[in-house]
């Protein structure tokens, strides 16, 4: 589905990604972990070309991203659903319309039909009864579960996550990580980004470890988290768990 060839990516004179190569395969949950700073986030931003790999080529569903116009890159962007950190969710919309607009919008979806893909989906993340109410009035979980819902409401062939639960309040990280791991378990393909070790030890099918620019190892997370290829990853996880 998607397939990463020597991706490397430079900010003025300061080489961030250093060549990765990586593939991901439908159904696939992918853990990608490592040290704060190691270019987890500019990897991600690369697959959908929301930051531009300097060179290497990224290819999704066959085509290759680095060769598409902005009108393509578009269309494809619409099988990638993204959640970050921050929620980002438009504060004048309800719940409801905040799922409803992209596939209203960009897929010229019917209204009733939008609606009952919302609905549907707020049930799936537990928040059917706030439909109504502005994002202002939910809470950093709830507000995460909708942008997961609002994502998922274009019908994405992967979803990338960027630290979802990294803002949250220790106590609403379950909610989250359960709403993702009922995804997974539907059989979504799924990039995560994330410090939650027990979500990569016991969702995630693969683990990649990033550090210094470069995905130092790939690995199943029994064997990871038992017994490490790389020192690195060793140290990395002394530190965490
Ligand atoms: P991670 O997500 O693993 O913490 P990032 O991908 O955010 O790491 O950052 C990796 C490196 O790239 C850091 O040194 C960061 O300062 C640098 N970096 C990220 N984005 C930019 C940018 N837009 N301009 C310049 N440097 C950047
Ligand atoms: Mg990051």
């Amino acid at each position: 589905m998607l397939n990463v060839e020597n991706v490397k990516k430079e900010f003025k004179n300061n080489l961030v990604l250093k060549g990765i190569n990586a593939k991901v395969t439908s159904g696939q949950v992918i853990a990608l972990i490592g040290p704060s700073g190691a270019g987890k986030s500019t990897f991600l931003r690369c697959l959908n070309m929301l930051g531009k790999p300097t060179s290497g080529a990224v290819y999704f569903d066959g085509q290759d991203l680095m060769k598409c116009n902005d009108k393509q890159l578009d269309k494809l962007r619409t099988k990638m659903g993204m959640v970050f950190q921050s929620f980002n969710l438009f504060e004048n919309m309800t719940v409801l319309d905040n799922i409803k607009v992209a596939p209203i919008k960009v897929k010229k979806m019917a209204d009733q039909k939008a609606t009952e893909i919302a609905h549907q989906l707020l049930k799936q993340v537990g928040l059917d009864n706030k439909a109504d109410v502005y994002p202002s009035s939910l809470s950093g979980g709830q507000a995460q579960r909708v942008a997961i819902a609002r994502a998922l409401a274009m019908q994405p062939e992967v979803m990338l996550f960027d630290e979802p639960t990294s803002a949250l309040d220790p106590e609403k990280v379950g909610e989250v990580l359960s709403v993702m791991q009922d995804l997974a378990q539907q059989g979504m393909t799924m990039l995560v980004v994330t410090h939650e070790m027990d979500f990569a030890k016991n969702v995630a099918n693969q683990i990649w470890f990033m550090d210094d620019g470069q995905i130092m190892e790939k690995n199943d997370p029994e064997s990871f988290f038992s017994k490490p290829k790389t020192e690195r990853a060793q140290d990395f996880l002394s530190k965490v768990i």
